[in-house]
């Protein structure tokens, strides 16, 4: 705890952006809950002007005001910016007490008293051995962190970048998947953005920048600016996992979840963010239990805080670039050179769509060309004319997302028609749509604009006649392809690169010596230890829910193998 000279609160701290936070957000805890938690912590008298936590601390204790009042603070070069006040029998915090993501508010005692400071490990121990209280508190996490995501919180993250930069794009992306409470500044539509830049001695050309309340990043990868937030893989030496879940998308998510709430030590590595492609869809409509349709990105949120409370571990992004067997235990190498050793692995890495090959695609990936349909890329298109490349359900998805969103949608497609590739109530909705035409028998063949993407050439391919289209937004869906370089022919694939398990294993590998006296545990690969589920699984139904039920199921075939080998 930092003692600072008291000074008089409403001279130092700007007060007129402070939230009232929904009861949600802010519940009052009763004495019968605060003698609960009276054991796991100690009492501390606070004096007005203690800061409690400061933005870019690792973590904190778990604080609960008992006596007195204490601000939340957005430090701020042009002064403190206060966020809301906590009271007694409120306590401080959001979801960092569980993400591991450095702390980016601060808080400052407004009013002397007493708070009960609970360590992070007897945090850990009040999560899971009191449920009610439990409850409580991180439902109220849960809604701090919305709130601050659309407050003044947000401010705390600031990207500032061109809406047609591709490495923005990256950034935007990240923290969008990642819930971070962030604000986008973009040089294309906002005042005095330029002069802000000044300030801090960059031009546009530096951008996309970052800034915290403890940094200014100039273009950091996404990679960077989760390390600055706290947010990456941090080895402990000598410490061995139960189990590595490699990918956090829906299969991967759901393995985290049944991993940690079954007892296992369970981390989940994802090279980019959590959702897979899961979070490239703005709404899953045939997932079971949302009647009304459920944004990837949410049902993914969901889950990664579901894994987070019971206890799993979500990094990203990290990616794993190899993976080896190394005296009965697998060992995960990671794309910075760190490993990762453990029990047992499930690789749920799903799958990647495929880039068109067409010249100058990666000059307009992200600044026209996006791999996905969610509320980002929809604003930037703003209505305008875009096009979807494919005849998937994603695409399907895809273009009747965008046409809601006030776009005309041509849907290009290399086959006749829609019926061998996408789901029927699919075709029915983009039927019934007047914003969406399908555009048979055609491929993409050049793409045009400076900087953003303007015009398409398509080619209608049975007579080769070409013409050119406006376009402010190509969406490509176009055959997945199973992640699966990175095992360097460790497992066991099919023709297409997706992994073997179980009974699609071939019989050089099922009537071998391992399998001598059992048959290999659903979901099991080729090597002992290993499972495979989700996309990236041969044979897999490349489905939101069967992903789910996958990741799921495979935890009790890592639970057997863990089994015998302590046997
Ligand atoms: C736009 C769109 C809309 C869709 N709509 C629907 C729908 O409405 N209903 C439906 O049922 N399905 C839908 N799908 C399909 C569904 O999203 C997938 O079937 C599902 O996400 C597969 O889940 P998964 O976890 O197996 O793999 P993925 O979702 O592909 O996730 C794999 C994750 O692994 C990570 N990864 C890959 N390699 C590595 C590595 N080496 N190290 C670390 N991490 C790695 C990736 O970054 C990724 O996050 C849609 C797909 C898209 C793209």
């Amino acid at each position: 705890m930092v003692t600072q000279p008291a000074a008089d609160r409403s001279a130092t701290l700007k007060t007129d952006a402070a939230v009232e936070l929904p009861d949600s957000a802010a519940p009052t805890l009763d004495a019968a809950a605060l003698a609960e938690l009276a054991p796991f912590g100690e009492e501390r008298v606070v004096e007005v002007g203690d800061v409690l936590f400061r933005a870019g601390d690792q973590s904190s204790d778990f604080l609960v005001v008992l006596e007195g009042a204490v601000d939340i603070i957005r430090p701020d070069v042009e002064g403190d910016v206060l966020i809301t006040t906590h009271v007694a029998g409120r306590f401080l915090g959001e979801l960092t007490m569980v993400t591991g993501q450095r702390l980016y508010l601060t808080a400052r005692v407004a009013q002397r008293g007493r708070v009960l400071a609970i360590p992070v490990d007897e945090f850990r121990r009040v999560m899971s051995s009191k449920p009610d209280l439990a409850d409580t508190i991180f439902s109220a996490f849960v809604a701090r962190r919305e709130a601050l995501r659309v407050g003044e919180g947000a401010r705390a993250v600031r990207i500032i970048g061109s809406r047609y930069s591709r490495e923005a794009m990256a950034l935007r992306a990240f923290a969008a998947r990642s819930r971070l409470p962030h604000t986008w500044i973009d040089l294309e539509g906002a005042d005095d953005v330029e002069v802000l830049l000044a300030d801090m001695g960059f031009r546009p050309r530096d951008t996309p920048v970052v800034v915290t309340s403890t940094g200014v990043l100039r273009r950091p990868s996404p990679g960077e600016f989760a390390e600055h937030l706290g947010l990456t893989f941090r080895p402990q030496p000598g410490y061995l996992f139960d189990l590595v879940v490699v990918g956090s998308g829906p299969a991967g998510l759901a393995a985290a979840v049944y991993g940690a709430s079954e007892g296992l030590n369970t981390v989940s590595l994802d090279a980019f963010s959590t959702g897979g492609q899961a979070g490239a869809s703005s709404r899953i409509e045939n997932y079971v239990g949302f009647p009304n349709g459920i944004s990837g990105e949410d049902l993914a949120a969901r889950a990664a805080v579901q894994a987070q409370r019971l206890g799993a571990r979500l990094n990203a992004p990290c990616e794993v670039a190899g993976l080896r067997v190394e005296e009965g235990f697998l060992v995960m190498v990671l794309a910075d050179g760190s490993e990762i050793p453990a029990r047992t692995v499930i690789i749920a890495a799903g799958a990647r769509y495929q880039r068109l090959a067409v010249d100058n695609l990666e000059r307009f990936e992200g600044a026209g060309v996006y791999y996905a349909a969610t509320d980002l890329e929809a604003r930037i298109c703003g209505g305008q004319q875009v096009i979807v490349v494919g005849g998937g359900n994603s695409a399907g998805q895809a273009a009747i997302y965008l046409a809601q969103q006030g776009s005309q949608v041509s849907i290009v497609i290399r086959s006749g028609d829609l019926t061998h590739s996408m789901s029927h109530y699919l075709i029915e909705r983009i039927n019934a749509e007047p914003r969406i035409e399908l555009i048979t028998n055609t491929e993409v063949r050049a793409l045009a604009g400076d900087p953003h993407l303007h015009h398409v050439e398509l080619e209608h391919t049975p007579t080769g006649e070409r013409r050119t289209v406006d376009c402010s937004g190509l969406f490509c869906f176009i055959g997945a392809e199973p992640a699966t370089k990175w095992l360097a022919g460790l497992l066991e694939l099919d023709s297409k690169g997706f992994i073997l398990t179980d009974r699609s294993l071939p019989d050089s590998i099922t009537s071998g010596p391992r399998f001598a006296t059992r048959n290999p545990f659903p979901f099991e690969a080729s090597v002992s230890g290993i499972f495979a589920v989700g996309d990236v699984r041969s044979g897999s139904m490349k489905r939101v829910a069967a992903a789910v039920g996958e990741g799921s199921s495979a935890v009790r075939s890592a639970i057997e193998h863990i089994a015998t080998i302590s046997d």
